[in-house]
């Protein structure tokens, strides 16, 4: 998919709904979004993120809801291993036709891009410490063994008999 069709696919036409304030349209979008990443987790490049909501306009502006729901990979904060999972996050913005400097997300007359918001509302719920699983054992402190995989023979050094 080129970068081109790619954001595309998060415009959403909003003349007919800004043309009678109070109407509402549900939209629906499954598509990828470049560069969602943190440090020990992201949204893989080119899996689709949904969203799924509505728009509604009122004089001025309008206010997008819905979830937005992706897949997320990651590195273990405890064996290193790989971490997956889902994450869901929340939009509900108000875009105005003139936002303030520092808040909001703008609209265009006839289109709202709802790429910039979504994108947000990943890097907001991507994990900062994912784990592989809730039981991860992680790695030996002694050896590296992944004690998820294997037993090894380290024991604890006993402190008081040395
Ligand atoms: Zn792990
Ligand atoms: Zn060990």
């Amino acid at each position: 998919m080129s970068a081109e069709l790619r954001s595309r696919s998060w415009l959403v036409p909003l003349a007919t709904l800004r043309r009678a304030p109070g109407s509402r349209r549900q939209v629906e979008i499954a598509a990828s979004i470049p560069e969602l990443a943190i440090t020990y987790s992201c949204v893989p490049e080119g899996v689709p993120v949904s969203f799924d909501g509505a728009i509604e306009s009122f004089a001025g502006g309008v206010n997008v809801k819905g979830l937005v729901r992706a897949p997320f990979e990651g590195t273990c904060r405890r064996c290193l291993g790989v971490a997956r999972g889902h994450l869901v996050a929340v939009v509900d913005e108000v875009c105005m036709d003139h936002p303030r400097p520092d808040s909001d997300y703008a609209i265009g007359p006839d289109y709202i891009d709802l790429e910039p918001m979504v994108h947000d509302a990943c890097i907001l719920e991507l994990p900062l410490a994912p784990l592989c699983q809730e039981q991860c054992q992680g790695l030996c402190p002694y050896c590296g063994a992944n004690r998820n995989q294997e037993t090894c023979s380290c024991v604890e050094p006993d402190i008081s008999s040395s």
